[in-house]
């Protein structure tokens, strides 16, 4: 397989005008950091003021799991980025690591929130933007636990394959203005946060975090974690005049992941 460190895609995207949402850390940070080196202009929310303040983008504290955050975010891209061309959303956290019937009502509640419904708003939000620019693209961060089941991670993988058909649906009604809507669906990306859902699942099965950090490479053909270049790198293409065509899709970059555990 290909090993080493990736590099930004490269693609002319000056003046693309691109939103990011949850964009202070991991693979939106990534993200971000991309479109602008290919030239593109960013505005990105996060929840995690410290982060935001240090990532050195241009953004906002918008707390994805609540509608009026993400209706003043997409709001402030606009104003900021002078209309809009792309919006991913990409904010999403882990969920509970537990049995279906030990979660709390709560924390599916706050799953659902704000890894499926917060897409909902932003997209809302931000069609007639994307329509007034003649057309567009929606990125949206689902995962493999949007294609298989997860055990002890429910809540998560209802969240993520709600953002596969919320996807699918978006595409067909906003295809004839020339907004394309597409699903990433990352594997196990290598990070803190696999590192510490992997934590937590060693917790649960009462096992060592190296023998669960080997049976997470084990779903995979290629015996690999991802890397957050390689999801930026499927944001630029999509977002980009090669994604010309694609809309509708649902695409996994989890180096050929085969199951759960
Ligand atoms: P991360 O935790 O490293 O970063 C997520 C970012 O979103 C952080 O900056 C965080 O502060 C922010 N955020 C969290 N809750 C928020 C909220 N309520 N409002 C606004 N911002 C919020 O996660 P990541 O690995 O970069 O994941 C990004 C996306 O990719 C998520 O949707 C995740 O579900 C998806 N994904 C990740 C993996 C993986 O292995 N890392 C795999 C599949 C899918």
């Amino acid at each position: 397989m290909i090993s080493g460190a990736r590099t930004p895609l490269t693609v002319n995207l000056t003046g693309l005008r691109v939103a990011i949402t949850g964009g202070a850390n991991g693979i939106g940070r990534v993200m971000a950091n991309s479109f602008v080196a290919c030239g593109a202009d960013v505005f990105v929310s996060d929840i995690d003021e410290k982060s935001l303040a240090a990532c050195g983008l241009p953004g906002m504290r918008a707390d994805a799991g609540q509608v009026a955050d993400c209706e003043a975010f997409v709001d402030a891209a606009i104003e900021h980025l002078k209309g809009l061309d792309v919006l991913v959303n990409n904010a999403g956290i882990a969920g509970p690591t537990a049995l279906v019937e030990h979660v709390k009502p709560e924390e599916l509640e706050a799953t659902l929130r704000i890894d499926v419904e917060s897409m909902f708003h932003c997209s809302r939000r931000a069609i007639p933007a994307l329509r007034a620019a003649g057309g567009g693209a929606i990125v949206n961060l689902s995962s493999a636990a949007g294609r298989f089941g997860f055990p002890l991670r429910a809540p998560y993988a209802a969240a993520k394959w709600g953002v596969v058909g919320f996807t699918k649906s978006l595409s067909i009604e906003l295809g004839p203005d020339g907004i394309r809507v597409n699903a990433i669906l990352p594997g196990p990306v290598d990070g803190p946060r696999i590192r510490a859902v992997i934590k937590a699942k060693a917790q649960a099965a009462g096992v060592s975090e190296n023998e669960m950090t080997e049976r997470t490479v084990a779903t995979t053909s290629l015996k690999a974690f991802v890397t957050q270049q390689d999801i930026a790198n499927m944001a630029l293409y999509l977002a980009s005049p090669f994604g010309a065509t694609i809309s509708g899709q649902a695409i996994s970059v989890d180096a050929d992941m085969q199951c759960t555990m």
